[in-house]
């Protein structure tokens, strides 16, 4: 495996981090919707999904803000290993938005995901009583990044049945509630 310096720019893709042919990603997942995402901010997006009839709608603009909170998260994430770059973006049920990005370790497996680390950092800004309202994931590789199923699990701990989840997928952006994309998540017996 070749290793990238994440601390210097990389000539190939004009930018931070490797250029895209040593993204752990095929190229084949490149949707145009995605890079035009990626390179400015636009002016609406588009969801796919299902989206339960009693959440109150988002405007246009939260998305959009939302989604941009976690592409700019994703700028920050440490990954010299796979140089795949996720960020992350929850909005609480106060209102605020907390992001997270991935941060990837040598020993591979104590690699965090950015969901899990918006979490924690939501948990230690909030307390142990904040919800989160929604969730968006991006990233920069221009590839589909569902939340993986230890997120969920842990994001399970504090979205409700239906909070949103919105990610972006093979096809653009996708939206779900939560108990679509975890219908079964793990709890104590005897818990809720
Ligand atoms: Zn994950």
């Amino acid at each position: 495996m070749k290793f990238v310096d994440p601390t210097k720019p990389h000539r190939k893709s004009g930018g931070w981090g490797p250029p895209l042919a040593l993204s752990r990603f095929p190229l084949r997942n490149h949707k145009p919707a995605a890079r035009i995402l990626l390179r400015r901010r636009p002016a609406a997006i588009t969801l796919r999904g299902t989206m339960q009839a009693d959440e109150p709608e988002f405007s246009g603009g939260q998305v959009l803000q939302l989604t941009g909170a976690a592409a700019d998260a994703a700028r920050q994430a440490y990954a010299p290993y796979s140089g795949f770059r996720v960020g992350a973006a929850l909005l609480l049920e106060n209102g605020a938005i907390v992001t997270g990005a991935n941060v990837e370790n040598a020993s591979y497996g104590l690699t965090i995901c950015a969901e899990r680390s918006a979490v924690v950092r939501a948990v230690a800004e909030y307390g142990p009583q904040m919800r989160v309202r929604a969730c968006a994931i991006t990233n920069l590789n221009q590839a589909a990044s569902p939340p993986c199923g230890a997120c969920l699990q842990v994001l399970s701990e504090f979205m409700r049945p239906a909070s949103r989840v919105i990610f972006l997928g093979v096809s653009g952006w996708e939206d779900y509630c939560f108990d679509e994309v975890l219908p079964h998540r793990f709890a104590l017996r005897g818990e809720k």
